[in-house]
């Protein structure tokens, strides 16, 4: 009865392999009948190597695994197409005086156990396939993913070649958090520890870089891990860097801003420069109208007066307006050269002098050097000294304005000092800006001034003042150069103070009548005021530079 019980296929054979008894497990295994199995020969079975025969025969016992094919046709059975896997072991049979006396063979099935192993085996190798796509996948996004274990409190990195994750403490990683995210951060953790729940599933933080000494901006997308009774029991986080998109989107809102700024800019500019223009031009037309139409000589006179006043301005107006666009689109031109500062101070004072009808005015020159020599650029020099005094003469009714330079080595300083009305604290920020016309009554184009600056700037050289309402004014350019210069004694200085000598003039006046002038002028209302100004003169007209330089 016991081989009957068993759960395995027990099979006898007598000694000379005959198979005399087969258990209904191996009936049931086999798929055959006692009828078809009975007297069949062990040694005479294809499914056992002739190496297990010839162990069995020397009485050696024998066990292997076999891929069981039924289809071998050695027996009648009920399973052809079947394929099992079975594990078999031979045990011989010997009596005691080791002669012997049969063979027990015993069998499993080992299929289901097999196809489990393989499907296993198949899991494990889609599991780990997987694990690399995903590795793939985070690197290509520049993804990192993480779980927290919350009763560990620790971090798992992924990482496809540690099991289970790299390790970090949750110091480790909350002391690399910005100080101003840390709460953010908590606030996450106990919300989904404690509330089980998470209310938006976004979060990004500022997480230091320890290898490039930043922070990064890191967006993090998360959600909860439970058990299966549903406790939370960590988090998981995907970690995406994206600092990069978060300059590209700081630099554009920026560009957009700049792009807006320079849109209002541009139309305050024209919105201003119309006004600029038309105010003198108004003026010119009506006056040219009002001139044709009046006899009166006193009145032409007037007239004549108020249409050249305007005239200058609206030239200088846009003499400005190209100085300073030129400047700053970069076409600055500075042409530097061996200057005689000294003799210049001394010319421009002398034109100076000219333009002051003021007479409670006084202009001086301070130049303690008997020479001083610098490598500057003329016509930018003359421009913002001719500047500072201009704009002194127009903000000083009555006193003393003194021009004058410094100099120490590798650096010039000139300046320009008033008793005038002075600047107010609060106006003085505004000193350099566009079309900045403190006073609004004061002819000028509020350009002068930016254009000073808009070159010191261009040249790295500096501009400035000192100024006090109802006291005066200071302006002051320091231009650093090459220089040479000598001090004047003390008898020379006091020589300078007295009144300097005017210039005369008139030995160049005298002979500027009956020359042949050539007038290179293509605009022909340019010629016809030319030839109505030089009409003492022969003119030859060019029309254009060719033939400028043939005439
Ligand atoms: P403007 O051509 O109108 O003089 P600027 O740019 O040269 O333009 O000067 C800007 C403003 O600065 C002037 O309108 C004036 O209000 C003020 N300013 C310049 N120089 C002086 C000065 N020496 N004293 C008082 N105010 C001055």
């Amino acid at each position: 009865l016991i081989p009957e019980y068993l759960p395995l296929g027990l099979i006898y054979y007598d000694k000379d392999g005959y198979l005399k008894y087969l258990n209904h497990v191996a009936l049931k295994m086999f798929g055959v009948t006692v009828e078809d199995a009975y007297n069949l020969k062990l040694f005479e079975d294809p499914n056992i190597t002739a190496e297990d025969k010839e162990k069995l025969r020397n009485g050696q016992n024998v066990s292997f695994e076999t891929d069981y094919d039924f289809g071998v046709g050695f027996y009648n059975t009920i399973l052809k197409e079947e394929r099992k896997y079975f594990v078999t072991k031979i045990a011989v049979i010997k009596d005691t005086d080791d002669n012997l006396q049969g063979y027990i063979l015993n069998c499993e099935d080992i299929t289901e156990k097999k196809a489990q192993e393989s499907e296993i085996i198949k899991s494990y190798k889609k599991i780990k396939s997987t694990q690399k796509e995903l590795s793939l996948a985070l690197n290509a996004g520049n993804l990192t993913a993480w779980n927290y274990n919350i009763k560990e409190e620790t971090f798992y990195k992924f990482c496809e070649q540690i099991e289970g994750g790299e390790k970090h403490s949750f110091e480790s990683i909350y002391k690399r958090i910005h100080p101003d995210d840390k709460n953010l951060f908590l606030a996450l953790l106990n919300s989904s520890i404690q509330e089980r729940k998470i209310s938006d599933n976004n979060l990004v933080l500022r997480i230091l870089d320890i290898n490039r000494k930043e922070y990064r901006h890191c967006n993090f997308i998360y959600n909860i891990k439970e058990d299966e009774e549903g406790n939370t029991i960590g988090i998981t986080f995907i970690q995406q860097d994206i600092t990069e998109d978060v300059k590209y989107q700081q630099n554009l809102i920026s560009a957009k801003n700049k792009a807006e700024e320079a849109d209002k800019l541009k139309s305050t500019f024209l919105a201003t420069m119309s006004h600029e223009i038309r105010t003198p031009l108004n003026a010119i037309v009506g006056f040219s109208q009002l001139i044709a139409d009046t006899v009166n000589t006193e009145e032409k006179n007037e007239y004549k007066q108020l249409i050249e006043t305007n005239s200058e301005i609206l030239l200088k107006l846009i003499g400005d307006i190209l100085d300073l666009s030129k400047i700053e689109a970069g076409f600055i031109e500075i042409n530097r050269q061996e200057l005689d500062v000294a003799l210049l101070c001394q010319e421009l004072y002398q034109s100076f002098k000219q333009r002051i009808k003021n007479t409670n005015v006084a202009l001086r020159l301070v130049a303690p050097y008997t020479k001083c020599v610098a490598n500057l650029d003329r016509n930018r020099f003359i421009q913002i000294f001719t500047n500072f005094v201009t704009n002194a003469i127009k903000y000083t009714p009555q006193g003393e304005i003194v021009m004058g330079y410094e100099c120490k080595p590798g650096q010039i300083k000139f300046y320009v000092k008033d008793t005038g009305i002075g600047i107010a604290d609060e106006k003085k920020d505004r000193i350099f800006s566009r079309f900045e016309k403190l006073d609004n009554f004061a002819q000028g184009t509020g350009l002068g001034l930016s254009i000073c600056k808009a070159i010191a700037d261009a040249t790295n050289e500096e501009i400035g003042f000192e100024s006090k309402v109802d006291e005066g004014s200071k302006f002051w350019y320091i231009a650093h150069t090459d220089i040479e210069f000598t001090e004047k004694s003390q008898s020379q200085e006091d020589e300078n103070s007295t009144e300097t000598t005017e210039q005369d003039l008139s030995p160049l006046l005298a002979n500027i009548k009956e020359l042949n002038i050539l007038v290179a002028e293509d605009n022909d209302s340019n010629f016809l005021l030319m030839r109505n100004i030089l009409k003492e003169n022969y003119l030859t007209r060019a029309i254009t530079g060719i033939d400028a330089v043939q005439k």
